[in-house]
């Protein structure tokens, strides 16, 4: 069986498993960014408070964003965890939008793929999950997301090296899937609830849909 359709299984035991997850759970796409800021080792419900203090305040706009003293926006930000660094590169990320696109998201995601990634990984405190994460779901371009559950997931059922890299496992994904946004967003988003509910650090297979998987694709 090749790489591709093996990946097609997973995706669709997760699928008929989960449902659609929908996601990015975002209003506005100024929302989408501040949630991949705050999304940062925290749970998705302390994002959702840090967010919705800023919605509260009128605030989750870049102008909002811009005019806010970088102490005030940790104290709105404070239920999300390291509220002082990612008060920072929320500002790094909004100086970014500001000076290079006159304050407007869109400018940036009319870009190609490769020039919204290479100018989000030039702001200092956005790494390749953050980046990525808001290519596909900012920009909505199909660029695959990699996070710790998909090597998990995959390291555990032997489909790739336990030394493969960030760059390496989205190539398998890339190379062997076609290249459609929606198709990367709900896959990556039923990767995170697998690995949320059952490829936690001790597994638990029983429960989980890709249990049998290893059958499947023999
Ligand atoms: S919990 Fe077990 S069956 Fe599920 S993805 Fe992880 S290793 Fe596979």
């Amino acid at each position: 069986m090749n790489t591709g359709d093996t990946l097609l299984i997973i995706y669709n035991l997760l699928l008929s498993s989960f449902g659609k997850q929908n996601w990015w759970p975002a209003e506005t796409k100024v929302e989408m960014i501040v949630g991949a800021v705050l999304t940062q080792n925290t749970s998705w419900s302390n994002v959702e408070k840090a967010i919705r203090n800023l919605r509260a305040g009128d605030l989750l706009s870049i102008e909002g964003l811009s005019n806010m003293p970088l102490n005030v926006l940790s104290d709105y930000i404070k239920p999300a965890g390291y509220f002082n660094l990612k008060a920072r590169r929320l500002k790094n990320l909004i100086d970014f939008v500001n000076d290079r696109y006159a304050g407007n998201l869109d400018e940036l995601f009319s870009l190609d793929i490769t020039a919204i990634r290479e100018g989000l990984l030039s702001v200092n405190g956005i790494g390749r999950e953050t980046a990525d994460s808001i290519v596909l779901y900012g920009a909505e371009l199909p660029l695959f997301v990699i996070d710790t559950y998909t090597y998990r997931i995959l390291t555990r059922h032997g489909l790739v090296d336990e030394n493969i890299d960030y760059s390496e496992l989205q190539a398998i994904f890339m190379d062997n899937l076609p290249h459609e946004a929606e198709l990367f967003k709900e896959f990556h988003a039923l990767i995170v609830k697998a690995g949320k509910e059952f490829c936690k650090k001790k597994p638990l297979c029983i429960e989980c849909p890709l249990r049998i998987l290893d059958k499947e694709i023999s």
